[in-house]
C-alpha cells in the first residue's frame, strides 16, 4: 500500500552496548533511521557503528566528545568534526554529511563552522527525552512521542548518553520496539535524512 505520510527515527550518542538491540528491531520492521554518533563512541564500538551503515541506515557526525558545545570556539568546534569526520571515514568508509550540534545547541558559530566543513545541520522536532532515563517513565516517554508524532517529524531517541559508558537505554529500545510497529499501522513509512520534504517546524 503506497503510503503518504512518513517520519524520520534518529538515534544520538551511540553507538554503545544498545545500539544492537534498536538494529535488531529496526532490522525486524525494515525501519531505516539515522545515527548520529559521536566519535569516542566509535572508536569504542567500530563493529556496531559498521553494523548501521551494512544494514542500510544514515550515520551522522555528532562531534567527538560530546563537549558542552556552547562555550566550545569555531577552532574547537572544527577539530571536534574533523576528528569524527575522519573516524567515521576510516571506519564505515563513507565521508558523511549530517551534523547534529551536541546538547542540541545550533548557534551561528556552530551553524558556519558546521557550512565551513561542508556538513549540513540536523536538529529534531520531537524528542523522546530519553537521555532523562532512568528518571523518566516509559508511559510519558510513550505519551510524549505518539501525541505528537505528525508526517514529516524528525524523531530523536538516544541509544548513548554524551560519551558516558555507563548507562541504561532499556527504555530506549522498548519504546522503539513499541511505536515503529504502530507508526507503521498508522500508515508511516519511515525515511532516511537528509529527505526534507515535508518537514515540520519544530515542536
Ligand atoms: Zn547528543
Amino acid at each position: 500500500m503506497e503510503s503518504h505520510k512518513s517520519a524520520f527515527l534518529t538515534f544520538d550518542d551511540g553507538p554503545s552496548p544498545f545500539t544492537p538491540a534498536i538494529l535488531d528491531i529496526l532490522k525486524q520492521y525494515q525501519a531505516p533511521a539515522t545515527f548520529f554518533m559521536c566519535g569516542k563512541n566509535i572508536e569504542r564500538y567500530p563493529e556496531t557503528a559498521k553494523r548501521v551503515k551494512q544494514e542500510g541506515h544514515a550515520v551522522g557526525n555528532h562531534a567527538y566528545s560530546h563537549i558542552f558545545w556552547k562555550t566550545v570556539t569555531g577552532y574547537g568546534m572544527a577539530q571536534e568534526i574533523n576528528k569524527t569526520d575522519k573516524i567515521i571515514k576510516n571506519t564505515i568508509g563513507e565521508t558523511p554529511t549530517l551534523f547534529r550540534a551536541p546538547w542540541g545547541i545550533v548557534n551561528p558559530r556552530s551553524k558556519l563552522t558546521a557550512q565551513q566543513l561542508h556538513y549540513e545541520i540536523y536538529q529534531w522536532n520531537i524528542s523522546a527525552l530519553d537521555w532523562l532515563q532512568p528518571v523518566i517513565t516509559y508511559g510519558y516517554m510513550r505519551k510524549r512521542v505518539l501525541s505528537h508524532t505528525r508526517p514529516g517529524a524528525i524523531l530523536l531517541f538516544h541509544d548513548g548518553h554524551g560519551t558516558y559508558r555507563h548507562m541504561i537505554r532499556k527504555k530506549t529500545v522498548a519504546l522503539v520496539a513499541e511505536l515503529i510497529p504502530y507508526l507503521q499501522k498508522e500508515g508511516y513509512t519511515f525515511r532516511l535524512l537528509p529527505e526534507k520534504e515535508n518537514l515540520i517546524p519544530d515542536l
